[in-house]
């Protein structure tokens, strides 16, 4: 059990929206003991609010939307990640428009408002859920797999060797808590590759996608000046899985293991964890004729990838 908590105080965070490329403005703004994290276009009331939970989930094509009665909030991903890391649990986020801003393309800047603002400790507690039993999506070699631990680790290995040699493979693993967080994930920034982003464009897709909010490879180099980490890239899907998990609603305590996830695949299981939150919630335990099944299931599922 920990503590939930707020900010000290609004603040205000301005830019570009990656994909609709207009200039928006984000106000954070404290909120009460057990509100979660609730998303709310301008223009409307407290009571219209997103939940920031996966059963608001609309689309995971380029960003993770939410949305609810005819209203909808584009890439959550980045500050969903630094108020999961940062354990702000309780925050309105206004928003002018449909779209958070891109920002630098990273987390940092979310990072730095909220440290500006100040953290506030609030008297009631948070829920942690620990996996029970191995959870996993597979797709076409692709994997995404949630196993028990006491701790929140994340695992991840991406190939985009058939995109772009600059990025190859690269596999980066992490404990996640506040500290690792702040220093070496949330400055990772996100990536594309230019021949996307001039077919995205003509596609009206990713409007406001520039060099100052995303690295950009070719075949076989990086456009940008310079990386922040040599495997910026992973750190960046790394970012982007802890800002979908959190959609579950929960502290998390697992050890997840992605295999050239995405967006998709992240909230594909984010669902199905979801499902084993509700049933946990009715029956107040799992049965150890379940752990055992899950146990063979999982096995059967490692011989098969031949992990
Ligand atoms: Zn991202």
């Amino acid at each position: 059990m920990f503590f939930q908590n707020t900010l000290k105080k609004r603040v205000e965070l301005n830019g570009i929206g990656i994909h609709n490329g207009e200039m928006t403005k984000v106000l954070l703004s404290p909120a009460p003991v057990n509100t979660g994290i609730v998303f709310l276009p301008f223009r409307t009331d407290y009571l219209s609010g997103i939940d920031a939970h996966v059963e608001n989930l609309l689309y995971t094509q380029n960003a993770i939307t939410i949305g609810n009665n005819g209203i909808s909030i584009q890439t959550i991903e980045h500050f969903m990640a630094a108020f999961s890391a940062l354990d702000i649990t309780n925050l309105y986020v206004l928003v002018d428009g449909n779209e958070l801003p891109i920002l630098d393309g990273s987390s940092r800047e979310i990072v730095n408002a909220i440290e500006n603002a100040g953290i506030h400790t609030q008297n009631d507690f948070y829920d942690i859920f620990y996996i029970p039993y191995p959870i996993w999506i597979e797709k076409k070699g692709r994997y995404l797999i949630a196993l028990p631990n006491d701790d929140y680790k994340i695992t991840y290995t991406i190939d985009f060797t058939s995109k772009s040699n600059a990025i190859g493979t690269q596999t980066a693993h992490f404990n996640i808590d506040k500290e690792t967080f702040i220093k070496s994930i949330a400055p990772a920034r996100t990536f594309g590759f230019v021949e996307d982003l001039k077919r995205m464009k003509t596609n009206n897709l990713a409007r406001g996608g520039s060099m100052d909010n995303a690295l950009v490879f070719t075949r076989n180099k990086l456009m940008n000046e310079n990386l922040r980490f040599e495997n910026e890239c992973v750190r960046h899907k790394i970012l982007d899985l802890i800002g979908g998990l959190s959609l579950a609603g929960y502290k998390m305590r697992g050890h997840f293991i992605a295999h050239k996830s995405g967006h998709r695949m992240d909230m594909e299981l984010v669902k199905k964890i979801n499902k084993v939150i509700s049933r946990k919630k009715r029956s107040r335990g799992i049965s150890r004729h379940i752990l055992k099944r899950k146990e063979v299931e999982f096995q059967r599922f490692l011989n098969k990838m031949n992990i």
